[in-house]
Formats: C-alpha cells, structure tokens, sequence
C-alpha cells in the first residue's frame, strides 16, 4: 500500500478514508516495490514499534523547513494555510515523500490574535462561519490528508467548536491529530465519538531550543513506542528549527538500533495502534 498513490487535493482526501476502512481487513505486504521517486520509505514495517513525527507551523518560509523535507525519512508537515509558502511547502514535502496536514490555527487562552495568522478559528465564530473557514482551509493545503491544531487552548477545548471541526473532517476524510496543547482538549474525544480517525500527540520534541533537550524527547519518543508500540511526537519549523533538525538527525541511529521504525501518522491510525 504506497502513500504516494495518492493525488490531489480532494481524491487524496477520498482515498486515504477508504483506505483507513480497507487496512481494517488488508495486512501490509512487504514484497511491495519501493517507489522510483524513493527518497523515503514507503513500504510499512510488518511489525514492530514505530513512531511518527509531525513538523508544525510550516507555510512561512520557516527556517529549517528544507533541511526537515532533506530527511530520508517519513515525517508528517503540518502547513499553516494562506501563508506565502503554504502551497510551495505542502509540493515540495509530498514531493519528497512526506504526509501533509494542516496545522489549523485556533484560539488559545492567552496570546496575540496576530500569533494565529489567516484562516484561524475562534470561539466567536458561529457554527457555519467555523464549518467554512475549515473548509477553505483544507482546500488551501494540496494534497492535505489529516489536520492538527496550532496553538488553541481556548478553542480546543470548546465542545461546539471541536464538533465543526471534527464534522468537516469527516466530510472530507482526513484525520485529526490532537495536539494537546491543553489538558482539557476536546479533539480525540470528539473524533473518536464520531468516528473520524484520529491520534494524539505524546510528546513535544523542542519546548527547550536545544539539540540536546529534542534528543532526549526523541529517546523519550522511542521508549514510548518500544512500551506500547507507537508514539507520536511533535516538533517545529521556525526560528529554532535548526536545533530541533539536529537533535532529530542526532537520533536516527538510536531510533534504528532500537528497532523503532519512523512512519507517517496515518500509517499508525491506519493500523489502529492508537486505539
Ligand atoms: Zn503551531
């Protein structure tokens, strides 16, 4: 089953719904040809601990975006939408065999209504309006198959903003990470009751700006994985990116000597491990 099968804004969207439904029942095949294009792996380990790593706040010409998409590995890019490079970003990282998300900008308890940027949901916004916006959102995204939240303490944990949102994903067919940026967020529970895919993230990698502190999260990453058999961590692009690229780079021989495999987040939804 190749990630890389899918193309276009909505067909995408479409066939990784039915894909989610079709893995329910198909065990991945191991014989299956790597993709010419192959920078990155497509074929899914058959067993084993994996995690997933997500790339937040692209879209802006972040610094270290490229040198993210540089890995040869399966990362997940979250995009900003209606951002100078929001398209250019989502191209380039399908191009290079990476997962596109949106990274939804929602309202959070404290902050600048400027730190959200176009396209942000907000608690004073009604039903429809939120409904909407997402939807713009999505369709600024090619080749988007998933959305999480950036920022949105506030508007993560209101049940009737997290609904509309959770509605149109299930319209389109992508999934939702929550990003936990709050204790009370409302977006896995949601999803799961509406039985829209989902995960939710286990670990921030760069809270701290320093290679060293994001080796240690993507350690703590892994031995999350190697106990319950998958771990989803986020990370960024941006002012600090660099640091949070090295400690990853750093890491890529312990992840590999753990037996840990890096997959994209639908390939852990996909496989129910979230569950
Ligand atoms: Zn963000």
């Amino acid at each position: 089953m190749k990630i890389a099968a899918t193309r276009g804004v909505h067909g995408g969207q479409k066939r990784f719904a039915a894909l989610v439904s079709a893995m329910c029942v198909l065990a991945y095949s191991t014989s299956v040809p790597a993709q010419a294009a192959g920078l990155k792996e497509k074929i899914l380990p058959s067993a084993g601990p994996r995690i997933a790593i997500i790339i937040d706040d692209a879209g802006n010409h972040m610094l270290g975006t490229k040198d993210i998409l540089s890995l040869k590995r399966p990362m997940t890019v979250a995009i900003m939408p209606f951002l100078p490079s929001s398209k250019e970003d989502a191209i380039a990282a399908h191009k290079a065999g990476d997962e596109v998300i949106l990274h939804l900008p929602m309202e959070p308890m404290r902050g600048k209504r400027s730190w959200l940027g176009p396209g942000a949901i907000t608690t004073s916004m009604s039903d429809a309006e939120i409904k909407e916006q997402v939807r713009k959102d999505l369709d600024n995204i090619p080749y988007v198959v998933g959305l999480n939240n950036h920022m949105g303490s506030k508007a993560s944990s209101d049940e009737r903003v997290v609904r509309d949102i959770v509605n149109v994903a299930k319209e389109r067919g992508v999934y939702i990470v929550d990003s936990a940026t709050s204790m009370k967020s409302k977006m896995a529970t949601v999803a799961r009751e509406m039985g829209v895919p989902y995960v939710k993230r286990r670990v921030f990698l760069d809270d701290v700006h320093r290679p060293d502190f994001v080796a240690r999260q993507v350690r703590q990453l892994v031995e999350d994985a190697r106990a319950s058999g998958w771990s989803v961590g986020i990370g960024h692009v941006g002012k600090f990116g660099a640091s949070t690229y090295k400690g990853i780079v750093e890491m890529l021989p312990y992840i590999d000597k753990e037996g840990v495999k890096m997959v994209r987040v639908s390939d852990i939804i996909r496989q129910g491990m979230n569950k």
